[in-house]
């Protein structure tokens, strides 16, 4: 019988974005680029790691934009929490439909359409080996969901972000823009601060650095990555201490 490989990780936080979720258009929900993430986390899931998965809403709507164009910040953050709303349902769809047990937890109450963000209960789905799915962000217009996933991961108690990107790690620079851009293959939170890198937002980032959150920035859309971090091969960025 084949052995299953040994996961580096007992327990993850996997932060998608929207853009992510939009495939390659980065706007709307691709069910395919959706189909690709639930195949991904299955995998894991099926190493036996414990998967929390905070979901973006870029792809749907954003805050700041909005207020640009006229709507209120704190209304338009709240559409943007409630587009994260709408991904987490499509995720939990196709991660069903692979056979995942799945739970929605929202930070926003929506009792028909999600539970409510319990920590004891998130923990308890992810003992039992659901898939728990964190729609809302923090709930508090002015976040993003990467402060989501930074608050989320300590209270969990997960042991690395895993941030997906389009791009396959950190660099020094554009990689777009500049063919000798360098990959970091791992950085100090300092380091980042100091090459004034944008790994997240300053205010996920110091929630991050502050409790020693190691945060792995990786491409999803290549076959098997998620798998490959999980089981610690150099895959991506690595930003610790
Ligand atoms: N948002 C918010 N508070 C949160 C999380 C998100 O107000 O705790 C709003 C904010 O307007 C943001 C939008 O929801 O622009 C979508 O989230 P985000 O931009 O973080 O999604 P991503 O960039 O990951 O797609």
């Amino acid at each position: 019988m084949k052995e299953t490989p040994k996961a580096k990780y007992g327990r993850i936080l996997l932060k998608l974005s929207g853009e992510a979720i939009g495939g390659e258009s980065g706007i709307g929900i691709s069910p395919e680029a959706i189909q690709d993430m639930a195949q991904q986390i299955r995998e894991v899931r099926d190493l036996g790691v414990q998967v929390v998965v905070v979901v973006g809403g870029g792809n749907i709507f954003r805050g700041l934009p909005g207020s640009e164009r006229g709507i209120e910040r704190a209304t338009g953050d709240y559409m943007g929490m409630l587009a994260t709303v709408i991904n987490a349902l499509a995720l939990q769809d196709a991660l069903e439909k692979l056979g995942v047990a799945t739970r929605v937890q929202s930070a926003i109450s929506m009792a028909q359409v999600a539970e409510a963000f319990i920590r004891r209960r998130a923990v308890r789905h992810l003992e039992k080996g659901r898939v728990v799915i964190f729609g809302g962000g923090t709930g508090n217009p002015y976040f993003s969901t990467d402060t989501a996933a930074a608050l989320r991961a300590n209270e969990i108690g997960a042991e690395v972000i895993l941030k997906a990107t389009k791009v396959d790690g950190i660099y020094d620079c554009d990689p777009k823009k500049n063919p000798k851009a360098k990959r970091y293959s791992q950085i100090t939170y300092l380091e980042a601060l100091q090459r004034q890198l944008k790994v997240m937002d300053s205010t996920a980032f110091s929630l991050c650095m502050d409790n020693k959150m190691p945060i792995i920035v990786f491409e999803l859309f290549r076959p098997h990555n998620l798998r490959k971090v999980v089981l610690g091969e150099k895959v991506g960025t690595l930003v610790t201490g």
